[in-house]
């Protein structure tokens, strides 16, 4: 009988150990395999500053149970089988401001177009800047409406409703209606298998950063700063770079033209999110 328990224990151990080395988390497992959506993981470990950068590319893999899901290592090299399309998705946060207008020019001048994630109460402040965003071509995504995180994740459903009336209000104004929405701060510890599956329902596509300017931390505002920072892209050929155009983040206008002068050397393409199949996010909590 004791030797049967310690058999057991030997059994659990071991089994721990294979999780763990797989990163995978068992957790996540078994909420996910009753549900129509399992996640192929696809990790990159970058520590910038305090950001948690990493990147998981969710599958539709309907009818499959958990076990089925792919290591995250194979599957990172499926990724990076796209060697043909290096692509960056230029992406702005928690505006429109005035400063929007500027980043507005700078895109222009360079003729490329970018996703600005939009907070519904500086959307009805600056509906102007909204209609200039959508008139130029550059793709409104949702932010919330209060951006304020006591607000939006205490439940599911005021997160829901910040993001349906920012999507209205922003209707209202362009007549194009957005699904395509950030958690303010990111996913990382926030989203998890069951929100997720209802946030699937309700068509959303959700997406975090693998590169940050670094320009929300708000400790460094430094312009070379962000220029480093935004052009450190290691190995990753499909970039979303994280950056803002609040007020205050003159220093990331300024960085603006270097930044996209040195994706367009390095042969970047430039899209909008709307161009990007799967959702990108990081790993449940
Ligand atoms: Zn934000």
């Amino acid at each position: 009988m004791i030797l049967f328990i310690f058999k057991i224990i030997i059994f659990i151990t071991l089994n721990i150990n294979y999780i763990y080395k797989n990163y995978l988390s068992i957790m996540e497992g078994f909420m996910l395999s009753n549900q129509k959506y399992s996640i192929n993981y696809n990790y990159n470990y970058d520590f910038k500053e305090d950001e948690f950068n990493i990147n998981i590319n969710y599958v539709k893999l309907y009818n499959r149970k958990i076990a089925s899901i792919t290591p995250p290592l194979i599957t990172n090299n499926k990724y990076k089988h796209k060697k043909d399309s290096k692509v960056i998705y230029l992406t702005f946060d928690d505006g429109p401001s005035k400063l929007t207008l500027d980043v507005l020019k700078v895109l222009d001048e360079q003729s490329v177009k970018a996703t600005f994630f939009v907070v519904g109460n500086k959307v009805k402040q600056y509906p102007e800047i909204i209609r200039e965003i959508h008139t130029k071509g550059h793709l409104l995504a949702l932010h919330s409406y209060t951006h304020d995180y006591n607000k939006i994740y205490s439940n599911y459903e005021n997160f829901i409703d910040e993001m349906e009336y920012t999507q209205n209000l922003i209707y209202n104004i362009t007549k194009y209606k957005s699904y395509i929405i950030r958690f303010p701060g990111g996913s990382y510890k926030r989203l998890n298998a069951e929100f997720y599956s209802i946030l699937k329902q309700k068509n959303y596509k959700i997406y975090d950063w693998n590169i940050s300017c670094g320009d929300g931390t708000g400790l460094n505002k430094d312009a070379e700063i962000i220029y480093k920072n935004a052009v450190s892209y290691g190995k990753h050929l499909n970039i979303i770079l994280l950056m803002h155009c609040r007020q205050t983040d003159s220093s990331t206008l300024t960085a603006l033209p270097k930044i996209i002068e040195f994706y367009k050397n390095e042969g970047f393409k430039f899209e909008t999110l709307d161009k990007c199949e799967q959702d990108y996010i990081f790993p449940f909590k």
